[in-house]
């Protein structure tokens, strides 16, 4: 039997079913890694991957397996996130969020698609790898991050700060579009702007003696509005237009106090090309317009979050090695694709230099939602085109 047969075999649902769901058991909101991260490490160590655990952020460890060849390189980096968004509404679920409830083949739970399957795939392709004994040349490194969803710098850390790099990179994030599985080669870029507008309080009787910084703020939600339909005329092949959307807004704080500040969130999503900074002007710009224009205008602002954009070249290597992959397993192609979100690509692309494509199991339509799932055969195939890449490209 060939190494491909005999890995592929060693890839079992109700193997890659158990660790999800025991994935899935473990809450792990951003900031609460400790259990989960601890357990993976556990694990990876019980199958013989060297393993460390290290923490970038106090009590929140980042975790990385080695599947180490015998010439050292090259090397193949998957890249997960430990973290997931909060499961809101216990009651709106109709299943509990972290018990790993299987119904017709899918698994439910707060962080099953985004992304416990897809660090399940992971791991389970390296431990099919290690069991059918094959002699890799170059290292296959499994990173689990910290923090992902609100942009901390948990896989910066293990490829700028703990200097490990590779020659590829696949991050697994949820592709799977429609049913079917896509090839992610660009990703939006995101900011987070947080904009507070000043004003001066009085009796609501005599407005004319304060300034309502509700009023000015509404002149910035204006601008915005403008240029947000000047950027959906800015649009990139793969993943469409550049946003700008204001999300959240606060201000006043008694029914007749004149207010005396106004606070807007902004949620500026890039396209590959542009950068937080430009955009970051952009939006100065528009404010000290409308100071020029006003004098009692008063604004500061804040970055609160960046994910820079990325892309790499749709002919690199990692890119065809996994849409061979994907037709062997699944039997269809993927043209490049574009993924809507930000994602840790960009810490390997952007900071370290690493060919990076976004590829998993998962439909990004289920995620940051109540009942979030994950359809089981995708978690299973995406570790046999995993398995199979790492066989490629390291031996
Ligand atoms: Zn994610």
């Amino acid at each position: 039997m060939s190494f491909e047969s005999e890995v592929l075999n060693l890839i079992r649902k109700e193997d890659v079913t158990n660790l999800l769901q025991q994935l899935v058991r473990i809450p792990s909101p951003t900031g609460e890694e400790k259990t989960i991260a601890e357990f993976i490490y556990e694990v990876l160590k019980s199958w013989g991957l060297k393993t460390e655990i290290f923490e970038p952020i106090p009590n929140r460890p980042d975790v990385v397996g080695f599947l180490e060849g015998s010439e050292g390189r090259p090397t193949l980096i998957l890249n997960g996130h430990l973290d997931h968004v909060p499961p809101g509404n216990l009651e709106d679920w109709s299943y509990p969020p972290y018990e790993g409830r299987i119904v017709n083949g899918k698994m439910y739970g707060r962080g099953a698609a985004d992304m416990k399957g897809g660090l399940t795939s992971m791991m389970i392709a390296a431990k099919a790898l290690k069991d059918a004994n094959v002699q890799l040349k170059g290292n296959l490194v499994l990173t689990f991050a910290i923090g992902e969803e609100v942009g901390d710098p948990g896989t910066r850390h293990i490829v700028v700060d703990r200097g490990i790099r590779g020659d590829w990179g696949i991050v697994t994030e949820p592709t799977v579009f429609k049913g079917k599985f896509r090839v992610g080669v660009a990703e939006r870029g995101v900011a987070w702007f947080k904009i507070t507008v000043k004003g001066k309080s009085t009796h609501a009787s005599q407005p004319n003696l304060g300034v309502n910084a509700i009023s000015k703020a509404s002149k910035v939600i204006t601008e915005l509005e403008k240029l947000s339909v000047k950027l959906a005329r800015k649009k990139h092949p793969l993943i469409g237009a550049s946003t700008c959307s204001v999300t959240i807004v606060e201000g006043g704080f008694k029914e007749n106090i004149i207010p005396d500040q106004c606070r807007i969130t902004v949620d500026r999503r890039m396209i590959p090309g542009e950068t937080v900074k430009e955009a970051e002007k952009e939006i100065e710009k528009i404010l000290k317009n409308l100071r020029k224009k006003d004098p009692k205008f008063r604004f500061s602002m804040e970055l609160t979050c960046l994910f820079e954009p990325a892309e790499i070249p749709s002919k690199s290597e990692i890119v065809s090695v996994v849409r061979r992959n994907l037709k062997k397993v699944c039997g269809y192609d993927s043209k490049p694709w574009g993924t809507p979100y930000a994602c840790d690509a960009r810490n390997l692309i952007n900071d370290a230099g690493i060919p990076t494509i976004v590829f998993g199991p998962g439909d990004i339509s289920h995620c940051h939602c109540v009942d979030e799932y994950i359809e089981l055969d995708e978690v299973v195939n995406a570790a046999k085109i995993l398995a199979l890449t790492a066989l490629n490209l390291l031996t």
